[in-house]
């Protein structure tokens, strides 16, 4: 597979891993914590990182290689690993290049899980945060950079508000700034968007979602672009560009260059010291659901495209939000970023409210109510009486989630099933 430009579909199914004569035709799932070695100095080499091979799956396992090298070319990126979670792979990407006394540029509208990251924990680290509207001018962008400012941070299509990333605008504002722009690809998943053909340097996914799609694995990874010049910005990126002291004084810039050094610092420190791995099981799972990802993203986009303009005709409907829309305020991003569809996932505002709301879940039959997406079965969220109750009618409205406001993550089932059970569960 390697070097060649096969389209996306041929890269869901055969990239990563390519067996040779006599050798298993699936990815080998190989379930061992360590690796045996003849000598001393054979493992010796490995952990100077002069030599490449595996002795501890806490770092590195040949099944989580195979499948971080087939993310690496879905997303035209040069190196890839996976963690254990989409909160690991969001950590780490900024935490290995943020330390105490940094600066984070971020989007406003991105996952809670990712908003309390930045917003609580990090900041208790010392890292700070100023968040910007995705909609801001590029002047009000760049007021928002410091001298101390180390990463741009953003969602393709944010979870839950379903905003589009204009990500030439923040990679620009990011690179005049001599930082790089990290951006969240978990919604359209590579199929629908390659945020690094639009000027991003590093990608994260939490695999949960599309990627494994059905359900089974909670799961994250990273990707590198290769594309930002640490050496150039050296005083920023200490962490990349000045000895390691924990890894026997090696510079990682210097030694696996500007396409190796990220993620081999983020491997060799971060996985070593905090330990976020993903288990071999779970990324052998992860790559069964790669393998039909082009083919199921169509469908998800769809299905979602279906229900969309069957609720945007409904009275009882009071708005919709999905950028494949025509009069959706994020159409004309869609357009230029999602041009083939984003996602299944649909919000939409009934105009009965909380009361409303509560029938309408009540009467579901095929999507059920779950706090999950993008999984081949339907599901449907109320925040106002599952995962925001505790708010007020009033309180949900000034944070933008109205009491009547439902997300569904349209599955793989036959739209025609969807939307007559929304039919049944409207009117109720
Ligand atoms: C779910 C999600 C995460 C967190 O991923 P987990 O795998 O649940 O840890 C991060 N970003 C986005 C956009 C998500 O939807």
């Amino acid at each position: 597979m390697s070097g060649q430009n096969f389209g996306i579909g041929t890269k869901c199914v055969q990239a990563g891993y390519t067996p040779g004569n006599g050798e298993p035709r699936q990815i080998p799932i190989v379930q061992s914590t360590t690796f045996k070695y003849d000598t001393s100095e054979d493992m010796g080499k490995l952990f100077d990182l002069e030599a490449s091979g595996y002795f501890y799956t806490r770092l590195q396992n040949p099944t989580n290689d195979y499948v971080a090298a087939k993310i690496a070319a879905l997303e035209g990126g040069c190196a890839a690993m996976l963690t254990s979670s989409g909160q690991a792979a969001n950590f780490f990407a900024l935490f290995n290049i943020c330390e105490c006394g940094s600066h984070i540029v971020s989007s406003s509208s991105i996952y809670g899980g990712t908003f309390n990251l930045i917003s609580v924990t990090m900041k208790k680290m010392g890292i700070d945060v100023t968040f910007v509207s995705p909609d801001c001018t590029e002047e009000e962008l760049n007021a928002a950079f410091r001298d101390n400012t180390r990463a741009v941070f953003g969602e393709t299509i944010a979870n839950p508000a379903l905003t589009v990333l204009d990500i030439e605008k923040f990679a620009r504002a990011a690179h005049d700034h001599g930082v790089p722009l990290i951006v969240d690809n978990t919604f359209p998943t590579p199929v629908h968007c390659r945020p690094i053909e639009w000027g991003a340097d590093i990608v994260t996914h939490s695999t949960t979602k599309y990627m494994d799609g059905h359900g089974t694995a909670v799961g994250g990874a990273i990707v590198d672009s290769g594309h930002f010049d640490w050496m150039a910005h050296a005083d920023k990126f200490p962490g990349l560009t000045t000895p390691d002291d924990s890894y026997h004084g090696i510079t990682y810039a210097e030694k696996f260059g500007q396409e190796g050094a990220f993620i081999t610092k983020c491997t060799a420190q971060l996985m070593r010291d905090f330990g976020c791995i993903q288990s071999p099981q779970h990324a052998f799972y992860l790559n069964l659901g790669l393998e039909s990802l082009h083919v199921r993203m169509r469908r998800h986009a769809e299905n979602g495209q279906a229900v969309a303009e069957f609720l945007a005709g409904r009275p009882d409907v009071a708005a919709v939000h999905f950028s494949g829309l025509p009069g959706d305020p994020y159409h004309e991003l869609a357009k230029k970023y999602l041009p083939e569809g984003g996602c299944g996932v649909v919000s939409f505002e009934l105009a009965g409210g909380r009361k409303a709301a509560e029938a309408f879940m009540k009467k579901l039959k095929l999507a059920a109510i779950e706090t999950h997406v993008a999984d081949a079965r339907s599901c449907c969220l109320n925040p106002a009486t599952s995962t925001h109750r505790q708010m007020t009618d009033e309180q949900l409205a000034a944070a933008g989630i109205p009491a009547g406001l439902i997300r569904m993550s349209c599955g793989l089932e036959d739209a025609a099933d969807l939307i007559a059970d929304l039919k049944q569960a409207l009117e109720g």
